[in-house]
Formats: structure tokens, sequence, C-alpha cells
């Protein structure tokens, strides 16, 4: 597909290279296989992560501890490349990097960076992140999930759910009320009175382990709380991160669905001329690639507010709000292009549809962005 607007013009020669490899990467291992994953829902997390830390996708905007320190519009072309393939593998290496990765480098001591960051890095230690509960999602500041102190050691009890990764990491970062505030607790998945059954029966990012997680009188020692931050701005400042490769990634979803639907359109007759010759039919393809190109600069955009260190949390929420819903539209109008073909996974769209209902729900719901839109609009908060 052209890019009319010749947006990726403006990627640097290292940049450029990264969306290349990965581009490659995702043609090689994931596309011809990805359709299958999704129907048998697995995701395998265990071949594919050495291969992405060998890629340095894994904490990729992380420096030092074996994390590959490229600029942040790198991790956000990185993710857009993933997620071209399926939201199911961008989510993963969002979880791994920014947000179980991400707490450790920032919050953690030097003894949690030096035991996991390099094994994380390197794919062959997978981390989660709990904050989300069954009945605390978009208000997590209410969890109940808490750590008590026990001389020196913490006894972790409560439950988390929709937790990505849960069932297949090695380490958990489990965000939990104690006296001092909510706090975050770096947690061996092997602990006794920790586990993660997974959930089943999703019917988007099947391509991708989703689990609850119980702890059940669970002690940790004191080395186990990330020392470095207290209160909700430790788990915000994660969901920032994600959420920033979130508005790359999503574009990448929206670009394979609008290429399906152009391929489609040439190729499909219907009443003596391919469906791409009606009028109809262009005018959805021409607002999709409007869609597109529009959250593509926006992306652009807030890489290049990151990389000078000045991306604020409503930016963060503006683009994630955008971006998910341009894509899921994109995603829809092209299911309607490819007729009965676009529910089937021999084409990608139903999947990446699909999936970007879960991707619309994770990291702060449509609404919730909304509400940090509407209060910087208004200085009026309507949260509660
Ligand atoms: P709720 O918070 O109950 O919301 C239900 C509806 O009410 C939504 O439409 C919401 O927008 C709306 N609503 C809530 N409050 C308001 C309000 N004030 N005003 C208007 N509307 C409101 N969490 C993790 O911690 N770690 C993970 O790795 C993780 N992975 C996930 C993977 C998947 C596939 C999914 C589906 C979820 C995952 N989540 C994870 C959880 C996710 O972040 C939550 O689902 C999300 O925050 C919403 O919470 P909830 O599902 O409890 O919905």
């Amino acid at each position: 597909m052209d890019d009319l607007l010749r947006v990726d013009d403006k990627l640097t020669g290292d940049q450029k290279l990264i969306r290349d490899t990965v581009r490659s990467f995702v043609g090689d291992h994931v596309l011809p296989y990805v359709g299958d994953w999704f129907e048998e829902a697995v995701f395998p997390a265990r071949e594919l992560a050495p291969a992405l830390g060998e890629l340095g996708l894994l904490g990729m905007h992380l420096e030092g501890y074996g994390c590959a320190g490229t600029d942040a519009t790198s991790y956000g072309v990185a993710c857009r490349e993933l997620e071209a393939g399926d939201s199911g593998l961008r989510s993963f290496v969002s979880v791994q990097g920014s947000l179980a990765m991400f707490p450790i480098w920032r919050y953690g001591s030097e003894e949690q960076k030096e035991q996991w960051l390099p094994l994380m890095a390197s794919g062959s230690a997978i981390g989660c992140f709990g904050l989300t509960e069954p009945d605390h999602g978009s208000d997590p500041s209410s969890m109940r999930t808490s750590a008590k102190r026990d001389g020196t050691d913490w006894i972790l009890n409560g439950s988390k759910m929709w937790i990505t990764n849960g069932s297949i990491a090695d380490v958990a970062v489990v965000w939990a009320q104690t006296d001092e505030g909510i706090r975050g607790f770096v947690v061996p998945t092997d602990t006794p009175g920790f586990s993660a059954p997974p959930i089943h029966k999703k019917m988007s990012l099947r391509a991708s382990v989703t689990s609850s997680l119980y702890f059940d009188d669970v002690r940790l020692p004191g080395s186990a709380v990330l020392p470095e931050v207290v209160g909700l701005r430790g788990p915000l400042s994660c969901l920032s991160e994600a959420r920033f490769g979130i508005l790359w990634g999503v574009v990448g979803a929206a670009r394979a669905c609008l290429e399906s639907a152009i391929a489609y359109s040439q190729t499909r007759v219907q009443f003596d001329r391919p469906i791409g010759g009606f009028q109809l039919t262009q005018e959805k393809l021409a607002w999709m690639y409007v869609g597109l190109a529009q959250s593509s600069l926006t992306a652009f955009h807030l890489g290049a507010l990151k990389d000078a260190g000045e991306l604020t949390p409503r930016q963060i929420s503006f683009g994630k709000l955008s971006n998910v819903r341009a894509a899921l539209d994109i995603a829809r109008q092209a299911r309607s292009i490819l007729g009965g073909n676009g529910i089937t996974l021999e084409y990608p769209v139903i999947r990446h549809m699909t999936n970007l209902e879960s991707v619309l729900t994770y990291e702060g719901t449509e609404e919730i962005h909304t509400l940090v839109l509407g209060e910087a609009l208004t200085g009026l908060s309507a949260y509660r």
C-alpha cells in the first residue's frame, strides 16, 4: 500500500532498520501460523520469547541490564510491526517490557534489577503485571489485594484478574494495599501460595495467555517490595509506558486490515467488475486510509514528544483513545469489504477486529480515556 503522506520518511536509518527487521520477523515467524494459534487459543511464548529477546525487543527502550536502550519512537515502530502480526504478540512484548520490566528498572532495588532484567531482556524469564482485580478494574485505587508485614517479611493475600502472561510467567509484579499505601512486589511465581490459572473461552486475544492470579498467604522477603515507589503513581506510570506502545501498535493492526481490504477489493469481482471499482467501496477505503494516516501522524508526534522527555499522561490518553477507536473502525470496515470471507481466519481481519475489542478495554477503557480528555478540557472531574 502506498504511504501517500510519506509518514515513514520521518524515520531515521536505525528506526527503518528496526521496522524492516521486525516486519520480516513477523512475516517469517508469526503470520504463517498466527491464524492457527488464534483458532487453537495458544501463544508459543517459550519459543517466541528468546527470538524476541535476540532481536532486542524486550524492554527495548530501557537502558542497561541487557536492554537495547533505543529511543521511544523505535519502540513504537517495533510495536506497530508486531501488532501488524497480532495484538497478542504486541501485548506479550508490551507486558514484558513496559509492565513487568519497567517497574523493576524504574523502582526496583539494584538486587532486583540484576536478578531479573537480564533474564527478561533475553526472553529466558517471562513477566506479568497484576493490577486489575475481579471487582476493581477501572478503579484500581479500591483494590483489595493486601500485603501485611510479618517481622521483616510480607504476607500477600488476594487475587487479580485478566492478567496477560499470568500462567506462563516466571515473575509477577503485583500491586497491593499496605499500611503505607499501594506498593509493588516482585513475586517469583514458584513462591508457595501463588497460583495462576488461565482464563478460557475468550473470543478476543486468543493468541495471548490471560489468567487470574491468586495469593494465599504468599510469604515474601522484605527485599521483594519495590523500594522506590509508594502509591498509585507506580502502576499508573507503567501503564503510561504500555499505552504508548499500544497507540503505535494499533496502527499496525489497522494497516494490516486496510491492506487486506484493498487487495481483496482489487480481485473480488461482482456485477462483472472488481468491488474496489464501486464508489461505495472506495469511500470506505479512502476513509480507512484517512484514519490510518491520522493515527500514524499522532503516533509519530507523541513519539517525538516522548523522545524529548515531554510526553504527558493526557497526551497518551488522547493517542490511546483516538488510535484504538480508528483501528477498530478500520477493522470493522475491512470486515465488511471482505463479505463472507471477512469472518474466516483465512484472512487476518476478523482476528484483528476481535483483538481490538480487548485493546479498546485494557490499559484504560475508551470511557476512562474520554474522561481524562473531558477533565483536561473542562477542568471538571467526572469519574465519580
Ligand atoms: P470495569 O472497570 O468494570 O468497566 C466496565 C465498563 O464501565 C467499561 O465500559 C468502563 O469504561 C465503564 N466505566 C467504569 N468506570 C466508569 C466511569 N467512571 N465513567 C464511565 N464509565 C465507566 N490488567 C492487568 O492488571 N494486567 C494485565 O496484564 C491485563 N491484561 C488484560 C488482558 C485482556 C485480554 C483484558 C480484556 C484485560 C486485561 N487487563 C489487565 C485488565 C484491563 O485493564 C481491565 O479489563 C480494564 O481496566 C477495565 O476493567 P474491567 O474489565 O474491570 O471493567
